[in-house]
């Protein structure tokens, strides 16, 4: 009796511990069971010139690896390594492989195997092993100009059209001073685009480059030949007198939160003038700065001539300094052209578009914008009442709004704005035909016809 109790507690001790290391074999990480997880930086293109990055995580730590090239010829390898510590992360950067320049397919896959220094499998540990397909693309994007406007003013606009072609074609934008990008518009038959450039006022240089770039990281740049033409902007100091501030500057100061706890009109014109107009200003952006996907035959512009009459009050470019009994409070850049002729006279803009605002816009006053299309807006400021709304389709020649005192002005005017992708533009060009036909519709000719030729 005694002795068969003593060997059943020495086996159920004997299977206990074999519980035990069961338990601790299963719960250690010493001996877990996920193979090594592989991560590949690619989106499935390889120019064959920068590495690749992989990324190799793995409980246990990466004990071995192995990088193979699998072609239709085989497989072979690129690199591999017995790690003498293992890593629970690693990152390689596969270079191009020499053999794969010369291959006559355009895809190869690479092979990714590792081995981890887990104690499971018989202390083999896991082995994983994976595929990625690349698509070989080693030719940059084709860009070549068709015809551009000669020349660009400061505070100005231009035209280009040109052709970019690539297989795996993935991003194409043209590039000018302070990263400003412009989005060029499908034009005419595939691979062709068209994009009106604007040379901002307050920037004292300009260049414009095509930027082509593909899936594979190939890219290609291409400057646009533009002879440029500085143009002298005036200064002009406007008095601000205590009647200004009294009844205007007063009154707007009611309307915006940005002036509310503030009493001192002088205090009062310089928020209005610079913290509010720069606020406007961005909406303006936000509302011009939008240009279609869709291809475009053809654009026509007619001569800008939004008011019959209209004397020139103000030009576009003005630098203001604001003064205030002999005393400079405030400073800016008037964005526009201000027309005036009778009170509340009619606005009738000879282009028609669709209205993209038609509201008020604070030192603007109310303020409908039309979207002529390829990135190009009117705008017009101060109107005392607008006969649009916002998705209506304006025709051109029809009364759009009418002048006015609304914002921050003195007298009833129009101020007319053009603007390009959000760049305010010199309105007097798109109000000379000659100008329209030597920098558009001529540019555009001349690039059909270069287009039907080929
Ligand atoms: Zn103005």
């Amino acid at each position: 009796m005694g002795k068969s109790k003593s060997t059943s507690t020495l086996g159920l001790l004997l299977f206990g511990l074999i519980i035990a290391g069961i338990i601790y074999v299963y719960k250690s990480s010493s001996f877990e069971r996920d193979k090594a997880v592989i991560t590949m930086q690619t989106n499935g293109y390889w120019n064959l010139k920068q590495s690749v990055g992989v990324d190799i995580t793995d409980e246990s730590g990466v004990k071995s690896y192995k990088i193979l090239l699998k072609t239709a010829d085989g497989e072979s390898v690129i690199t591999h390594e017995q790690l003498i510590e293992p890593m629970k992360t690693l990152h390689l950067d596969i270079k191009p492989p020499r053999s794969a320049y010369s291959l006559k397919e355009d895809s190869l896959t690479i092979v990714v195997e590792i081995n981890d220094a887990s104690s499971w499998n018989f202390m083999k540990g896991n082995f994983v092993r994976k595929e990625f397909e690349f698509i070989i693309d080693k030719r940059r994007p084709q860009t070549s100009i068709l015809s551009n406007s000669y020349k660009i003013s400061k505070g100005g606009s231009a035209l280009v059209i040109f052709r970019a072609t690539d297989d795996n074609l993935k991003d194409i934008y043209i590039e000018s001073n302070n990263n400003k990008k412009f989005k060029p518009q499908p034009f005419y038959k595939d691979g062709y685009y068209i994009s009106l450039l604007a040379w901002s006022l307050k920037d004292k240089d300009f260049k414009a480059v095509i930027v082509a770039k593909d899936y594979a990281g190939n890219i290609k740049k291409t400057h646009i030949p533009l002879y440029l033409k500085n143009k002298k902007y005036r200064t002009s100091t406007l008095k601000i007198s205590s009647r200004y501030l009294e009844t205007k500057t007063a009154q707007l100061a009611e309307e915006f939160v940005e002036t509310q706890a503030i009493t001192d009109p002088v205090k009062q014109f310089q928020i209005i003038n610079e913290v509010i107009r720069g606020k406007n200003e961005d909406l303006i952006r936000k509302y011009t700065s939008v240009v279609s996907d869709e291809m475009i035959d053809d654009f026509r512009i007619n001569k800008m001539y939004p008011l019959r009459n209209g004397k020139v009050a103000a030009y576009f470019g003005d630098h203001r300094y604001y003064n205030h009994n002999g005393k400079r409070i405030s400073e800016a850049y008037h964005m526009g052209l201000d027309l005036a002729s009778v009170a509340m006279a009619e606005i009738k803009p000879q282009n028609g578009g669709k209205v993209v605002y038609s509201d008020y816009n604070g030192i603007y006053g109310n303020m409908p914008i039309i979207d002529h299309g390829l990135g190009l807006y009117t705008l017009y400021g101060h109107c005392s009442s607008t006969q649009v709304n916002v998705d209506d389709y304006f025709s051109a020649k029809n009364v759009l709004a009418n002048t006015g005192k609304t914002g921050a002005v003195m007298g009833d005017h129009l101020h007319f704005g053009v603007l390009v992708q959000g760049i305010e533009v010199r309105p007097q060009e798109w109000m000379d035909s000659k100008w329209i036909k030597l920098n558009i519709t001529d540019v555009i000719k001349n690039a059909k016809e270069i287009i039907n030729k080929s």
